[in-house]
């Protein structure tokens, strides 16, 4: 890719709304993302391979538990902050925030907020300084959009538990340390627990051919017989209601971060404009071009406000998960528009690695799919807003 160049649009002065420590912490992710994470992920994307060596890196800007207390290893931030750290993540790349996304909200959440002292002692400070990575298991081949049907079982076997079945789409399988897996006892409940590469039985082969997501590793779990001690069960909360929670936090962070990809998709796309001459003008002189570039930072304005004010309600413990649906679906779109519109500014030039915006563009194909479709984040709104479900 060539020089990162990224200057960040900030058209209704949203920066007054941060503070200091927001901004510093801002600032050094988008530092890092400049020196670390450009310069390389063009070429990770391309050949499809996990850019292990910036995970040391993530851990340091404090992208991995940015609000985990720091008696466990986290960073002891706030909701703003870690919005802010996961939108220059995916300013740099999707793929890359996933991974983030995964270990703070996924694996690293429901340990703090399910697990017990000795599972937070345990796993926590080694999630938060990368020297662990993990995954989660929530998806399975025939249970998607509906997982409370999923048929990963346990059995309680006096001891120890025995787990079996199959996650599908897991990103990091590949290379997780641990999974944070969801599964059925025998009465049907859904619960939480703790399984460790190397356990027997337990295999996490990798997906391949995606054209998304491609710097980010996704696999299956495969369980076999795995004998899970019982001490690997999360203890303090179960249901679906348990992972729903993590979605909620993970959600939250999609919600900013897609407001990254369209940052960059939108200041790529204007710097184009004015140097690319045709007709002898800069093409950004002609009123087709400057429609696209004004929509998108007005879309790119109107998500940065809506995201702001789901931070500060997070902070107060007042946002709701159908708040939180509404952020990641309008933001995800609103990204995937943006993309699009970006690559035509570029014309051919949008299609080749030379610029970030035809893998952002592929990234976000993934990212309107997964922590709920784009369709089901409405579903969770007419729900919220009629009272009425009409999942089925
Ligand atoms: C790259 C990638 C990484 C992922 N990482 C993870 C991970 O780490 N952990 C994990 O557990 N999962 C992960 N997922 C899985 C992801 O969360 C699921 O793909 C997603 O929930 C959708 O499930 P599905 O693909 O089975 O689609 P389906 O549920 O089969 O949906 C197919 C289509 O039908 C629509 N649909 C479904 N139900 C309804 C309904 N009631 N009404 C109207 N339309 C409906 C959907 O909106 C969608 O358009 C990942 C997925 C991808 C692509």
């Amino acid at each position: 890719m060539s020089q990162d160049l990224f200057q960040a649009p900030d058209y209704y002065q949203l920066d007054e709304l941060l503070s200091e420590e927001h901004i510093l912490v801002r600032d050094a992710a988008r530092e890092w993302v400049k020196r670390e994470v450009s310069p390389i992920i063009e070429d990770a994307a391309q050949q499809a391979k996990f850019p292990i060596s910036i995970i040391s890196g993530l851990a340091e800007i404090g992208a991995f538990g940015p609000y985990i207390p720091e008696e466990y290893g986290g960073a002891g931030l706030d909701q703003i902050s870690y919005g802010l750290i996961m939108q220059e993540i995916e300013r740099g790349d999707s793929g890359v925030r996933s991974t983030a996304s995964v270990q703070s909200s996924l694996v690293m959440y429901p340990i703090w907020k399910y697990g017990n002292e000795e599972q937070k002692q345990k796993y926590l400070p080694k999630l938060a300084s990368g020297e662990y990575l993990g995954c989660f298991g929530l998806t399975e081949p025939d249970h998607g959009s509906n997982p409370g049907g999923m048929v990963t079982n346990i059995k309680d076997m006096g001891d120890h538990y025995l787990l079996n079945g199959a996650k599908m789409w897991i990103s990091n399988a590949p290379f997780a340390d641990i999974a944070v897996v969801w599964a059925k006892n025998e009465e049907g409940r859904i619960k939480g627990l703790i399984v460790e590469r190397g356990m027997e039985g337990f295999t996490t082969p990798e997906t391949h051919n995606k054209w998304s997501l491609r710097a980010s590793a996704t696999g299956e779990l495969i369980f076999d017989n795995v004998k899970i001690p019982k001490e690997n069960i999360l203890p303090n909360k179960d249901g679906l209601g348990a992972p729903l929670g993590c979605l909620d936090s993970a959600r939250y962070g999609i919600a900013w971060g897609a407001i990254g990809a369209a940052m960059d998709c939108y200041d790529t796309a204007l710097r184009y404009a004015k140097e690319r001459i045709q007709f002898d003008k800069p093409i950004a002189a002609t009123q087709l071009q400057q429609k696209k570039l004004a929509e998108m930072i007005t879309e790119i304005t109107k998500a940065q406000l809506l995201t702001w004010r789901l931070g500060t309600l997070r902070n107060d413990g007042k946002a709701t998960s159908a708040q939180i649906s509404m952020a990641k679906r309008n933001n995800v779109e609103m990204a995937l528009t943006i993309a699009r519109e970006a690559r035509q500014v570029l014309g051919a030039m949008g299609i080749t690695g030379e610029y970030s915006i035809m893998r952002h563009m592929m990234n976000l194909e993934s990212v309107i799919t997964y922590e709920g479709t784009h369709d089901i984040h409405l579903l969770i709104t007419g729900l919220d807003i009629t009272g009425l479900p009409a999942f089925k």
